[in-house]
């Protein structure tokens, strides 16, 4: 293992790199490129075959997408580490990433080792390599490898932007931005538990009384009678997703829920190869947080459906979470960032099931066309009505 593993990088690049790494870590960045065994030139992984290809010759390693057996990481255990052991087992099973910070957006970009330029996947301006540094983190436990290529990315962004009937019409050459979409792996935390619930509150019961109005005439309505109630309700957790890294907005990233999660496949490189993979930036023990905010929301539900009657009151819970367990995991999304009138737009297509979410450019003549039919046909209806 020496530098001429990191051919692919600009000679700037190389000599950062060697300013940096040391040893061990040097030997870990030469990793993140795949040989090829025929003519030594980089593969990279190809979602259609689902096998490794070289970019110059063509060759092909059939790679395993078998699904793994799941082994989840103890959450209690981990937590309790000191900072010096998880830093031990972070060395132990760490994998090593070239890290560059847009100056745009903030964003923390993993650079892809088949490339010797990129822009940020996050807002489309191109990434200095100069500041590139390496960084260890702590190796993803699986991954979903992609499925869905650059191709057939970019067809099915052309047919859900020309299905928006807002977009203005300038903008349907969805191929064009097909072309500038990035395979990137985001990583996510999955958390599993057990929960218990104990609760107190109020079980509202509906009924109709017929009272004398003030004109003497009867009148009925609705009157709650409400009785305290306690209880227990239980439910058991499996893969709550939290984003492990803040590069996509919040509003965007939660729309992409349909994962087939047991599709995972054993953590290797060769899947990435190609690829940008993101490396989380929000602990284990901040992601926790989000989960158990997720789970507390189902969890009130449940005590709704428990306490039944037509309305419920929560005045308190408390839940206890019991065999929690996480994993880190990295999903594949082709991400798009395009700037239009100034405004940056980002596009996610989920790796796996093509599901498109976004915002688009929204044209001003059309949404006020639809608001002015929507108030014509307002005051055609009270016309209506106040006719009869
Ligand atoms: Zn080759
Ligand atoms: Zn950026």
């Amino acid at each position: 293992m020496n530098a001429s593993n990191l051919q692919f990088f600009n000679s700037s690049i190389l000599y950062n790199v060697e300013q940096n790494y040391q040893g061990a870590e040097q030997e870990a960045l030469s990793a993140l490129q795949i040989k090829c065994p025929g003519c030594g030139g980089a593969m990279m992984y190809a979602p259609k075959t689902q096998n490794l290809q070289c970019i110059y010759c063509g060759v092909t390693k059939p790679l395993s997408v078998q699904p793994a057996q799941i082994q989840e990481n103890d959450y209690v255990l981990w937590a309790q580490k000191s900072e010096e052991e998880k830093a031990k087992t972070v060395q132990e099973q760490s994998m090593a990433a070239l890290q560059v910070k847009c100056d745009q957006c903030g964003a923390t970009v993993q650079l892809d080792s088949t490339k010797s330029s990129t822009n940020c996947p996050y807002c489309g301006t191109s990434l200095i390599l100069e500041k590139a540094q390496v960084k260890r983190f702590w190796q993803p436990d699986y991954l979903l490898p992609f499925v869905i290529d650059k191709k057939e990315c970019s067809s099915l962004f052309t047919k859900w932007l020309n299905g928006k009937w807002f977009l203005p019409s300038k903008y349907k050459n969805g191929n064009v931005w097909g072309e500038k979409f990035q395979g990137v792996y985001y990583p996510y935390w999955t958390y599993d538990a057990h929960t218990r619930t104990t609760y107190n509150g109020e079980r509202g019961v509906n009924h109709r009384v017929t009272v004398k109005g003030p004109n003497g005439k009867p009148t009925t309505r609705t009157v709650t009678d409400w009785h305290t109630v306690s209880g227990v309700v239980a439910r058991f957790f499996d893969d709550i997703l939290v984003p492990a890294s803040k590069n996509l907005p919040q509003d965007i990233i939660k729309e992409q829920k349909n994962w087939p999660l047991q599709s995972l496949v054993q953590y290797t490189p060769e899947f990435t190869a190609g690829f940008t993979t993101d490396v989380y930036t929000v602990d284990f023990t901040e992601g926790v947080e989000t989960a158990k905010q997720q789970m507390e929301r189902t969890i009130e539900e449940d005590i709704r459906k428990d306490i039944g009657g037509n309305q419920q009151r929560i005045h308190s819970k408390q839940v206890f979470y019991t065999d929690l367990m996480f994993k880190l995991i990295l999903l594949p999304l082709w991400i798009g960032a395009f700037k239009i009138d100034g405004k940056t737009y980002q596009f996610i297509i989920n790796g796996r099931t093509g599901e498109v979410h976004g915002d688009y450019p929204k044209d001003k003549l059309k949404v006020a066309l639809v608001v002015f039919g929507a108030v014509v046909a307002l005051l055609l209806l009270i016309y209506i009505i106040f006719q009869f």
